[in-house]
């Protein structure tokens, strides 16, 4: 088999795999080990075929898969494997290209601060910002806040209860405290608490959630903003998952007050149809993100002074070409493409909620401003993780939980570019019938 032959096989099994995913049960149906026990416990002495491989991931690692590019994955924050991005994958690793220095590739340094301030002008994010992509928010989130504590060396990070915990993980990384601010009923940040909180204390940052991962919440970031205005403190927001809704004009509102940050992240793989991974860090202060990073040994050095080099703003030197799968999600979809997508995933969030609070016996219990619902079903907390249980087990769906005001709660969230109405209502479907 030549390579062309591997490549079309390849380009099939993805194509079938696509058009079939509906069919597979969403959540990996193994008990642990097995898959491990399936395969040799050594690697081969010869060199097989590459049909080998796809032979296996059919046989072996298909059952052991969840399938989070199912369009009833409905768990955590639905994502979608896109056709652009899985395509531009494929060219990625055929390049196979380090984006740490402009010379080292200059069109992966100078497209990745193209598409980045391509993705800016399609938020609506305020213009100047330096971007640059990193492999998750835990670690966009984690360069913010080492840059806020290069200018308040030993200062506190203060963020709402409800914020992601890669907040405190950052805090714990580099060595800072990390204190949790109460949150309102509709759990987002109370500037006051905050207020109280910063008082006389150091203050390194303050990080705003904007679509917080329990409930979607969004902090008050004008309020907040001018709590930490004079402070000194760095205002780091995480839009990880409702940035991306900012490219409908009607879902805006939700990034008001983001021009007083001086960070702001948001993954393309979460809510933008870009595979796995992908998040964009946006600051109003590259000088203090290459401040904290940079570190030139002599090998690196090079006689460019007009030059970005994207290993200066973070923690890897070696740098993927993230920036082409971005660019070809960004083009394929187009913004009225990207727009019409996020309408209806909202759309579709709306109408569950609907169905729930027109239903005796459901609660929706949290207010749902994009794509995700937190409901439960009349009864005790383990009677609704049980229902959950049920529910995934059919494989018919996956569906995750969380814990607000106390209560063990469920989530149906939206976000795959295949999922249907049809999609949405076999969940309910589901619920109803486990439930009863
Ligand atoms: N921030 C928020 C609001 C999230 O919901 C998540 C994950 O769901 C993260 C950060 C962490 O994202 P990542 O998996 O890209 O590190």
């Amino acid at each position: 088999m030549t390579f062309r032959d591997d490549a079309a096989a390849a380009a099939e099994w993805v194509a079938a795999y696509l058009e079939g995913a509906r069919e597979l049960p969403v959540l990996a149906q193994v008990e642990p080990g097995d898959v491990r026990r399936t395969l040799p416990a050594g690697p081969p002495d010869e060199p097989e075929p590459f049909s080998a491989v796809l032979d296996d991931l059919d046989r072996v690692l298909l059952p052991g898969i969840t399938h989070w590019n199912h369009p009833r994955f409905f768990a955590y924050f639905a994502t979608s494997g896109s056709e652009p991005g899985i395509l531009a994958e494929f060219l990625t690793a055929a390049l196979n290209v380090n984006a740490m220095l402009w010379r080292t590739s200059p069109a992966a340094t100078e497209l990745e601060e193209l598409a980045l301030d391509w993705l800016a002008q399609l938020l609506g994010l305020p213009t100047g910002w330096h971007g640059h992509i990193e492999d998750t928010a835990s670690t966009s989130t984690l360069v913010a806040l080492a840059a806020a504590r290069a200018q308040v060396p030993g200062g506190a990070i203060l963020c709402s209860e409800q914020a992601h915990s890669s907040v405190e993980k950052a805090g714990r990384l580099l060595g800072l405290e990390t204190i949790k601010v109460a949150v309102d009923s509709d759990f987002r940040l109370r500037p006051e608490a905050l207020a109280d909180a910063m008082g006389d204390r150091r203050v390194a940052a303050v990080v705003a959630t904007v679509g917080t991962t329990s409930s979607t919440a969004v902090d008050p970031v004008p309020a907040v903003a001018e709590v930490v205005d004079g402070s000194g403190a760095w205002l780091h927001v995480d839009a990880a998952y409702a940035g991306s809704a900012a490219v409908c004009e009607e879902l805006r509102w939700a990034l008001a007050g983001v021009e007083h940050a001086d960070s702001l992240v948001v993954n393309p793989h979460k809510w933008l149809f870009t595979p796995m991974d992908c998040s964009c860090l946006y600051t109003r202060r590259p000088d203090a993100v290459r401040a904290a990073f940079s570190l030139v040994p002599e090998y690196l050095r090079t006689s460019e002074d007009e030059v970005t080099n994207l290993m200066d703003y973070g923690t890897a030197l070696g740098r993927r070409f993230r920036a082409l799968k971005v660019w070809a999600v960004l083009r394929c979809y187009g913004r009225s493409g990207l727009q019409t997508l996020i309408r209806e995933h909202v759309r579709l969030a709306h109408l569950f909620a609907s169905w729930l609070e027109a239903e005796p016996g459901w609660e929706v219990v949290a207010p749902h401003p994009f794509s995700v619902v937190c409901f439960r079903r009349e009864g005790s907390d383990e009677e609704n993780e049980r229902l959950l249980e049920r529910v995934n087990a059919t494989g018919e769906v996956f569906l995750s939980h969380t814990q607000l005001g106390g209560r063990y709660v469920l989530r149906l969230a939206v976000g795959n570019v295949r999922t249907t109405e049809e999609d949405v209502r076999r969940g309910w479907d589901a619920l109803r019938r486990e439930a009863g």
